[in-house]
């Protein structure tokens, strides 16, 4: 299947361009090609250095900053500066709950299963859109730097990451005007940089060990005929670079007799702390006392007592190897290769503790935060079939899914999928008492199935009578190396099923899939807006249902004078419905969930109580 492109300058196909590859990170991002010598290349023209750090800051009259600029506002201004966005991506606040004070910025707590928002000044946010705001000015600094319009990426997501995770991931690419070929494993593509995996008759394991700035995962790969398995991954998503910089701003408060709560009330001096404390970090690769001032305040530090105090660290990223190890049924001996990846992976007791762990040496010396980045390069050549010793793997050229709510396409298998594959998802019934589910089946790369190619569709039977929201349907797509599509749907607590076969293929010419390709990206920030219209709505519409029987179920619990305010309320939602101002919508969502909390709260503690009430205690 022959890869196209299209120029969004001219329109025109292009099938000769350049695919870059990206490291989408929870601290830095940054972006790499494969140069005309044949050698991937982080690019770095701006003057401002190859990474990007992953924030994004609002202005007050509505300008947008990402990188270097918008960190400095990380201090000035918490509240509209977002960071570690990463963190929410595919995330539902129920997700999050747990470090939501981890964020300075607003995470809207709706308390539902739905994806989260952020609310920046009146404006709402999904992290699809602050990720794309990254990728739009990764995209824009390769394409300054390259002097070539840049439509195609590869974009590195961590092992981990699941369905949703990595289908928030290329929305943002797609919302950032990127065509993403391929969504890649950030330990599949370091390996990559170490030219582990490139020989198809090569059969190892390896181990890839990833300390970033606030993340620490250690990924177990087996690698045969080119693919890439991932045997086990362990780690800790709030353990990084950015803890032993507050050990060692901790450790200088003691030293001085200074009050930890001064020093945080002080935020410019905090500030200036955790930056001297990052650089003595760095200055150990090559100096062993580091011995500064800031005022009054001495900053002294030696490379063992630093060593000593994120001692503990270290060791619990060395307990997460040795379960991953576990997981994945491998003994230490097993393990062919290990691969350092990550800024915080330079300092040297980490390495030392690494490589000791192990048994053996590891591999170092590519650049740890550019390593993603140049792997995913790689990768993208591979796709673009200029490595003629590498063997393409069939792939499937468009995206199969199915219809949900509000007509919107559901991804199952994305395009560029190696066959065979498989994908999977569970869904529910959205009304009470709903007995039969319409399954459609879709290809296509467009946001709403009515501009996609129908495959399918058939109803599922039989499913018990149970409220909205009960019953769980599990629609699983099976694509066999022959191009067949076996779609199954069962709803597991009745076990009903029903199964289907499609050729998508079949009846479908390259010229047809080139224009579906064509049309996908030339309609791409229409069909994002679209869609998250949609899904506003249709949250929306779900609020009105839910606060409407509330009301008339409890009434004893609000007062006449509630009732009247969130029944205006609710008249604004409707109306920012009809209307279809997405940021309308979400504004009243917002607003009702704010000022109905409490009515739940009173119904909460009336029922403990009528609980207690209800238990003797002679
Ligand atoms: P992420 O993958 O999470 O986006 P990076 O791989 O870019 O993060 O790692 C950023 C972290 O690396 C920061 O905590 C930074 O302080 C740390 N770091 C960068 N250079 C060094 C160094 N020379 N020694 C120790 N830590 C470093
Ligand atoms: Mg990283």
């Amino acid at each position: 299947m022959a890869k196209v492109s299209i120029n969004l300058a001219t329109g025109s196909l292009q099938k000769e361009d350049i695919i870059v590859g990206i490291d989408l990170g929870t601290t830095n991002s940054l972006v790499a090609f494969i140069n005309p010598e044949k050698q991937p290349h982080v690019i770095n023209d701006t003057g401002k250095g190859v990474l990007v750090p992953s924030v994004v800051h609002f202005g007050p009259t509505g300008d947008v900053l990402v990188g270097n600029e918008a960190k400095e506002y990380l201090i000035t201004d918490p509240q509209n500066t977002v960071f570690s966005v990463k963190r929410l991506l595919g995330r539902s606040y129920h997700d999050i709950e747990n470090y939501k004070d981890f964020f300075s910025y607003k995470v809207i707590d709706d308390d539902t299963e739905s994806l989260v928002k952020i609310k920046v000044g009146d404006k709402f946010y999904t992290p699809i859109e602050l990720s794309a705001l990254i990728l739009r000015e990764l995209k824009a600094r390769a394409e300054h730097a390259l002097k070539t319009p840049v439509n195609r990426a590869v974009i590195t997501v961590p092992a981990y990451f699941n369905d949703s995770q990595r289908q928030a991931t290329r929305d943002a690419g797609k919302l950032a005007g990127l065509d993403v070929l391929r969504i890649v494993n950030e330990p599949t593509a370091a390996s990559l940089a170490y030219g582990i995996g490139l020989d198809p008759e090569e059969v190892k394991t390896i181990a890839v060990y990833d300390l970033g700035g606030g993340t620490f995962d250690v990924s177990i790969l087996q690698i045969q005929n080119g693919i890439f398995e991932v045997l086990a991954t362990n780690g800790d998503t709030f353990l990084g670079g950015d803890d032993f910089d507050r050990i060692i701003v901790d450790y200088w408060i003691e030293k001085n007799n200074l009050h930890k709560a001064e020093v945080i009330a002080n935020s410019e001096l905090a500030q200036q702390l955790r930056l001297k404390a990052e650089e003595a970090k760095k200055a150990f690769a090559h100096q062993s006392l580091f011995n500064e001032k800031i005022g009054e305040i001495w900053c002294t530090l030696d490379r063992n007592t630093f060593e000593e105090l994120i001692m503990p660290k270290v060791k619990q990223t060395i307990a997460s190897c040795q379960s991953a190890l576990k997981d994945a049924k491998l003994t230490i001996k097993e393990i062919d290769e290990v691969i350092m990846v990550g800024g915080s992976t330079r300092t040297a007791l980490v390495k030392k503790m690494v490589g000791e762990f192990f048994g053996r040496p590891v591999h170092d010396d590519v650049n740890p935060d550019e390593v993603v980045a140049l792997g995913a390069a790689i990768q993208a050549d591979i796709l673009a079939g200029n490595r003629k010793d590498i063997l393409l793997l069939d792939v499937t050229p468009l995206s199969l899914g199915i219809e949900t709510m509000g007509g919107l396409m559901d991804v199952i298998i994305p395009r560029n999928s190696k066959v065979p594959t498989k994908g999977g998802r569970q869904y529910t019934t959205s009304v009470d008492g709903q007995v039969n589910m319409k399954i459609a089946v879709y290809q296509g790369e467009r946001d709403l199935i009515k501009e996609n190619r129908k495959l399918a569709e058939f109803n599922l039977k039989g499913i018990p009578s149970m409220p909205a929201g009960f019953p769980k349907v599990d629609i699983n797509f099976l694509l066999n190396a022959d191009g067949i599509l076996t779609i199954q749907a069962i709803e597991l607590r009745s076990g009903v099923k029903q199964e289907v076969e499609v050729k998508p293929t079949y009846g479908i010419t390259d010229e047809q899939v080139e224009q579906m390709l064509m049309d996908s990206i030339t309609h791409a920030k229409d069909d994002v807006a679209q869609r998250m219209l949609i899904e506003a709505r249709t949250e929306g519409e779900q609020m009105v249902y839910t606060v409407e029987r509330f009301l008339q179920k409890n009434s004893s619990y609000v007062s006449a004078e509630e009732t009247e305010q969130t029944n205006q309320y609710i008249a604004a939602l409707k109306l920012a419905i009809a209307t279809g101002d997405k940021d309308l919508i979400l504004k009243s969502i917002d607003e009702i969930n704010e000022f109905t909390r409490p009515f739940a709260e009173r119904l909460m503690d009336q029922a403990i109580s009528t609980a207690m009430r209800g238990k003797s205690i002679e």
